[in-house]
């Protein structure tokens, strides 16, 4: 495995690559590797000749008052772990060089970001779409892989290579879960044991809704009753949002027809939680 630093070097290895008629894969990252991680690498083994994970921290999918530098990192960490799975590339950038100081585009996809996470994270989408543009400019992937984890990122990231009429595929993999069903995430290891346990409650709320949609209920209010009933029973859980959207615009619907996302966010302390279920009726 090859750990590459410079835009230029893995630019030059991207298009070699590419030359050869191989297809290369990526699994985009911030680091600080879980299983849910470790999922979309193996699928990109599966679905690429080379495979690239980058691995940056990037700062402007934070608000300033968000946690950019107490996020996790441990390099040495992800590195044995990315090996164990057979990844080619780490990607891992410089912040100065991805975002040299006269650094003044953003690519921001309209619609879809508009509701759930964003509307209480009003730059973090763009922040993401402009590091993932920049990223599949230099890897050139033929596919990327991303995580139903974070819905509303796929769905702003498929929405963009459509609209770009992008030379990539974007797939999305599911959720990664704790033996008790826990969403795996980095931001996990800010919790307390207390609020470890209470954040049991997201899964629990969102296996009670599966049970409902699996019994016919189609009333997006009944539903959300029951969920949001069920976060509340847990003091140490500030319901950010509870959402039932549909599953492509994201939008909020009253009734259930056809494909939709349960979409929660919450604190736990001042860890925010984000977990979803996509329900296919069909
Ligand atoms: P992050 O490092 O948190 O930016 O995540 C990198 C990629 O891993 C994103 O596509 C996430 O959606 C995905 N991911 C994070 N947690 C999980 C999980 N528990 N299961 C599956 N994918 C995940």
């Amino acid at each position: 495995m090859k750990v590459i630093k410079t835009i230029n070097e893995m630019k030059e290895l991207a298009s070699q690559v590419r030359g050869a008629g191989k297809i290369i894969a990526f699994v985009p990252t911030m680091g600080y590797f879980h299983e849910g991680h470790l999922s979309l690498m193996r699928e990109g083994k599966k679905r690429g000749d080379l495979l690239v994970v980058s691995l940056f921290v990037n700062p402007t999918q934070f608000a300033p008052h968000e946690d950019f530098k107490s996020y996790p990192r441990d390099f040495e960490r992800d590195r044995k772990m990315t090996e164990e799975v057979g990844v080619d590339i780490i990607f891992a950038p410089e912040t100065r060089e991805m975002y040299p100081s006269d650094h003044q585009t953003i690519v921001r996809v309209e619609k879809v970001t508009q509701n759930l996470c964003g509307r209480l994270r009003p730059t973090h989408f763009q922040g993401v779409t402009t590091i993932v543009m920049m990223l599949f400019e230099i890897v050139t992937p033929h596919v990327a892989i991303f995580g139903e984890k974070d819905y509303q990122q796929l769905v702003t990231v498929q929405q963009m290579a459509r609209d770009l009429h992008m030379n990539v595929k974007v797939v999305g993999m599911p959720t990664v879960r704790e033996a008790d069903g826990l969403a795996m995430s980095s931001r996990n290891t800010y919790l307390l044991p207390e609020e470890r346990k209470a954040a049991l409650s997201l899964y629990r709320s969102l296996q009670k809704a599966k049970e409902l949609l699996q019994k016919g209920e189609q009333k997006a209010d009944r539903i959300l009753h029951e969920v949001k009933g069920i976060l509340q029973s847990e003091p140490l859980v500030r319901i950010d949002y509870a959402q039932v959207c549909d599953a492509y615009t994201l939008q909020d619907v009253d009734r259930i027809d056809g494909d939709v996302v349960i979409a929660l966010a919450a604190y736990l302390g001042k860890t925010r939680l984000i977990d979803n279920l996509v329900f296919r009726p069909l």
